[in-house]
């Protein structure tokens, strides 16, 4: 069984990560930069290594400084949070050849699902619905054309080695191709170091929903319905929640059925994130997350399940802890992610927290590794903290979302609050009226 585990990242998650540790009598180690010898996660771990400068490449990136500090501290396992080294197959390859655990899928899982092509076939061959698009990868600006007539504009070009919403870019007609094409190969290159690219149809007025699938290693796999996380800025989320407010019952166990015997054919292990964008009832797979996500925890309010302590049941080779059966949605809870930015710019604000209160009471969790004082490092993700509300149903999750924002203070520097204090009493949102594009337009028109 595993004692101790390290874990390979900072801020929030690593708390996150500490405090189901320390529920379930595993010892802790922080890893940190020296930037971050002063950060909570390296105060509230039962031990603490410094790994290196602050340029994550040679901290939080390192592998061998990371394998090293398991070794000095006698950690059994790494669990890499989410970001840095959690979707890299090279490092998990590397842990393992170490007599390590490391706490998510298989090496050969995270490679399969990284690259965006082969995901996409295998998913395909294993019953999950897909975006239309080409057929594995586009060469040639010729073979683009040709797609974007036989699939029809719009399209969008995405770089299989792509994430964190670079390497896309749309094509209207196919005048644009071959700008798009150019600027996708481009972006991945520089981006990724690969620049394969791949056509889908660009769906209009989809939603984001991701379904979180739980895999036992052994064949089994269960899914804990979806979230809805189409209130994005530039492909990236900042406002999530579940269950989605327009998916009905017999939609969720279809599609969370389709999910979760997909990653039992394959004998996943761990947490999972299938995405879907969702247009006219229907779904359409667009990738896999294989690692925890940032916006697990309204899945875990709905459901009352500590989803870390499952991922390290399951990675000490123990069973999950429910039944599909057993899992019912309780309430509806709902996420927003607080960044040091500057808004309407959204540019990054790190400095010093001149004062800081988390909000309180009943249905809400703050997660953040903020404190009075504290130094945001400028060379990390601008991600500073959760808050998450649970309600017995929507209205009373916004209701205790609006009352919980009026009871934070973080002082000192900008951040994206505003935000969701305007979000949280729009009418669209409140009637959950809304589409990946809706968050992009809204912003042209507030804060100006
Ligand atoms: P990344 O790995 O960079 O997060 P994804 O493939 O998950 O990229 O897509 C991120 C976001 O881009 C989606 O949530 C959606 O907003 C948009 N997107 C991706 N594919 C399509 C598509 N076929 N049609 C419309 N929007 C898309």
């Amino acid at each position: 069984m595993i004692e101790k585990i390290l874990i390979a990242n900072r801020g929030e998650i690593a708390l996150r990560i500490i405090r189901a540790c320390r529920e379930m009598g595993i010892k802790s180690v922080a890893v940190h930069s020296t930037a971050d010898s002063d950060a909570m996660h390296v105060r509230m771990a039962d031990e603490s290594v410094c790994i290196g400068p602050p340029a994550a490449s040679a901290s939080y990136l390192s592998f061998p400084a990371i394998i090293s500090a398991c070794e000095i501290t006698g950690a059994q396992a790494i669990h890499p949070g989410y970001g840095f080294l959690s979707e890299n197959a090279k490092f998990v390859q590397i842990v393992e050849d170490h007599g390590l655990t490391f706490i998510g899928p298989s090496a050969e899982h995270i490679r399969i699902m990284g690259d965006k092509i082969t995901a996409k076939d295998t998913m395909k061959d294993l019953g999950v619905p897909c975006v239309p698009g080409s057929d594995g990868g586009v060469p040639t600006l010729e073979d683009a054309l040709k797609i974007g007539e036989e699939i029809g504009y719009p399209v969008i070009i995405k770089a299989t080695a792509g994430g964190g919403g670079r390497g896309m870019k749309v094509a209207q007609s196919a005048a644009d191709m071959e700008q798009a094409f150019m600027t996708a190969r481009a972006e991945g290159k520089a981006a990724f170091g690969n620049d394969e690219v791949y056509i889908e149809k660009y769906l209009t007025t989809p939603r984001h929903i991701e379904i979180q699938v739980f895999g036992d290693g052994k064949g089994k796999a269960v899914h804990l319905g979806e979230r809805d996380c189409s209130l994005q800025r530039r492909h990236q989320k900042v406002f999530e929640e579940a269950p989605g407010p327009i998916i009905t019952e017999e939609e969720r166990a279809k599609i969370g059925k389709i999910c979760a015997d997909a990653v039992a054919r394959i004998n996943y292990i761990g947490a999972g994130t299938i995405e879907f964008l969702y247009e006219n009832g229907e779904f359409y797979f667009i990738e896999m997350n294989t690692r925890l996500q940032v916006e697990h925890p309204v899945t875990e309010a709905i459901f009352g399940v500590d989803l870390v302590r499952e991922q390290i049941r399951v990675a000490n080779g123990l069973p999950l802890s429910f039944e599909q059966d057993e899992l019912e949605i309780n309430g509806h809870a709902i996420e927003v992610r607080i960044n040091a930015e500057k808004i309407p710019e959204f540019a990054p604000c790190p400095g010093t927290i001149s004062a800081y209160h988390a909000p309180g009471g009943l249905g809400v969790r703050m997660d953040s590794a903020l404190y009075d004082g504290y130094k945001i490092p400028p060379y990390y993700d601008s991600l500073i903290g959760k808050l998450i509300v649970h309600g017995r149903d929507r209205e009373e999750a916004l209701a205790r979302l609006e009352r919980a924002l009026s009871e934070l203070i973080v002082d000192g520097i900008d951040t994206t609050l505003p935000l969701f204090d305007a979000l949280v009493v729009n009418e669209d949102v409140a009637r959950g009226n809304y589409n990946i594009h809706w968050l992009e337009k809204w912003l042209e028109t507030s804060f100006n």
